[in-house]
């Protein structure tokens, strides 16, 4: 989703169903009767990608994310 690494295609069988999800919203944000939309609301990141997400509180949105790691590749 974010750097485009595929643990299926590193890691072979034992990676096709481990990805680490970050929720877009701020876990304490959401209400309790809140239900949690899988396409809208969680988005699929590597470990690495999701522990730099959380390096800022509130979380990096998906898109600054981005433009972060394009700015570090142009470098
Ligand atoms: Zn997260
Ligand atoms: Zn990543």
């Amino acid at each position: 989703m974010v750097c485009g690494f595929n643990f299926h295609e590193t890691y072979g069988e034992i990676g096709r169903t481990y990805v680490h999800v970050h929720h877009l919203f701020e876990i304490s944000q959401i209400k309790k009767e809140y239900v949690v939309n899988p396409i809208n609301d969680l988005r699929p990141v590597c470990p690495n990608c999701h522990t730099m997400l959380h390096k800022k509180k509130p979380a990096y949105t998906i898109e600054e994310f981005k433009d972060m790691i394009i700015d570090t590749k142009n470098k």
